[in-house]
């Protein structure tokens, strides 16, 4: 008897501030990924069956081990991403404080509520209930490696799914502590796994009858991920990239602005996909918000040090693309008031904040995921609207006004808008999290968060025999004489 020894190919995951290694990592194969959603599917029975409470009880204590330990966790971050340890953290936190909203709402979000039956069927009960999908397959990236796939993972093990979790290859040690620290919590079935590997394991997730997978990426995956769901008819989520704007309104308060401008421009060394990216001022107040940013954006500066606000560029090959926003603008009549084409470096981006750039260049209409900012004077608010909404993203957006801020907020063709403080959205577990065109699609977090991991289930119990039953072969003439006057007489109103 021959014995076939399979060699698991691997990859390594590297720290991009320093490339040295963290981790190694199987790339798993479509059977591999087979296997684990067939795991899945058993572990999905066992976990449904619990109902909310044990559910609910079991999310709570894989809360607690991941609060009390979010300091390990956001040390495989730093690692991993290059980002501050305490930019980590505030992910972690934002991503525990989601874990406790699901815990606590998913029985009243999703439990059974009855309806109104109507006249015609008043002597039926309506119900409707949200079931569970079965088995969810959850794709994520690297630049929010906690909060960003969470926001899918507990929504989904909250609404009573199992999950299979693939981690950016970029990323796969925080995807790891994850799913080992839940594994504490809910030793009995492995309802939250890991799968590990590049595009081809994500792409044989989205083969594998998987009954949901929720993307969160760039926009050009999103295509690919909807065209492999698309052999099976598997529903998807698609949360993409943005191009975000700020608007400053002639009433804002410009300090304010400019500090949001900033801190939403360069945080996570830009790599954000909500993060602006885009600035467009009234011209009342324009000067004195340029000089402003320019004076918080030179307070800025990216390294390994810890006492650098700003990391490394995660992913290497961002930092062509980056280059090449910036020497785009600069070559088509842009300034950069700050940083400039030096400012890319091996690893690290220095802020870069650049005016007078024309909005059909790459800098303004493509996601740049990096430190920087193009600023633009406009005559008025509605110029300001007509070209934030001029992109074919639709992620976030933020206003700064403060009489018209609610209105501007409604105008912008976004997902989400922040008014007079910025991405604040993303941490109020109770608000919709999504985009609207190549931004993608399907919600997370909150109510419709919960909703999308699940199915309506509608259910009419007959309470009693009706004086008129319209269902039925005896049905008699009279019965749809009757019928006919009573919807008359309910609908048939001129006003
Ligand atoms: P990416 O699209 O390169 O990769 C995302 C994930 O998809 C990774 O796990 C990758 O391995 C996997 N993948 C790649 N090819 C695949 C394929 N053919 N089939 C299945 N899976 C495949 O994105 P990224 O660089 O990791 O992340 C950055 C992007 O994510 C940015 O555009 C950013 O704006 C966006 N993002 C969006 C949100 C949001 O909530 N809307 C949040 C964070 C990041």
């Amino acid at each position: 008897m021959t014995t076939v020894e399979h060699k698991v190919e691997t990859f390594d995951s590297l720290n991009p501030a320093t490339d040295e290694i963290v981790g190694t990592y199987p790339v798993h194969t479509a059977q591999d990924v087979a296997d684990a959603v067939a795991r899945a599917r058993n572990a999905s029975a066992w976990w449904q069956s619990l109902g909310f409470a044990g559910r609910t009880e079991r999310l709570q204590r894989w809360k607690g081990t991941m609060t009390r330990r979010a300091p390990q966790l956001a040390e495989v971050v730093h690692q991993e991403t290059g980002k501050p340890h305490a930019d980590a953290m505030l992910e972690i936190i934002l991503a525990i404080d989601h874990t406790a909203w699901v815990a606590k709402n998913a029985r009243k979000v999703l439990g059974p509520k009855r309806r109104s039956s109507g006249l015609l069927m008043a002597n039926q009960a309506a119900t409707v209930e949200y079931q569970p999908l079965g088995v969810v397959g959850v794709i994520g990236p690297w630049n929010y490696p906690v909060f960003t796939p969470m926001g899918s993972i507990v929504y989904a093990l909250a609404a009573g799914n199992a999950v299979v979790f693939k981690p950016s290859e970029y990323t796969p040690g925080v995807g790891k502590w994850l799913v080992d620290s839940f594994a504490e919590a809910v030793p009995e079935h492995p309802v939250f796994q890991l799968i590990t590997g590049f595009g081809a394991t994500g792409a044989a997730l989205c083969r594998s009858g998987v009954d949901k997978v929720a993307f969160t990426g760039s926009a050009a995956t999103g295509r690919k991920i909807m065209a492999a769901c698309a052999e099976n008819l598997t529903p998807v989520l698609i949360e993409a990239g943005g191009k975000d704007a700020l608007l400053v309104d002639e009433d804002a308060d410009v300090e304010a602005a400019a500090d949001a401008a900033v801190w939403g421009g360069m945080s996570n060394a830009g790599q954000t996909c909500v993060g602006v990216e885009r600035v467009y001022v009234h011209e009342k107040v324009y000067d004195a918000f340029v000089a402003a940013t320019v004076a918080k954006a030179k307070g800025v500066r990216a390294g390994g040090d810890a006492d650098a606000q700003i990391g490394p560029i995660t992913m290497p090959a961002q930092l062509d693309i980056i280059r090449k926003h910036i020497s785009d603008a600069i070559a088509r009549g842009g300034k950069a008031l700050v940083g400039g084409v030096d400012a890319v470096g091996d690893r690290f981006v220095q802020p870069t904040v650049l005016v007078d750039v024309p909005e059909d260049s790459v800098a303004v209409r493509e996601e740049t995921f990096g430190p920087t900012l193009t600023i633009a004077k406009v005559k008025d608010m509605e110029e300001a609207v007509a070209k934030a909404n001029d992109s074919r993203y639709g992620l976030g957006a933020t206003v700064f006004a403060k009489r018209r801020g609610m209105e501007l907020a409604r105008r912008l063709r976004s997902g989400m808008t922040a008014v007079n403080s910025v991405i604040s959205f993303a941490g109020i577990p109770s608000l919709p999290f999504g985009g609207v065109g190549d931004s993608g699609f399907g919600r997370i977090h909150g109510e419709d968060g919960l909703k999308e991991f699940t199915r309506a289930k509608a259910i009419a119990r007959q309470r009693f025999r009706a004086p008129i039953t319209l269902t039925t072969f005896t049905r008699t003439e009279k019965t749809d004489a009757t019928v006919a006057k009573l919807i008359t007489l309910l609908h048939g109103k001129r006003k």
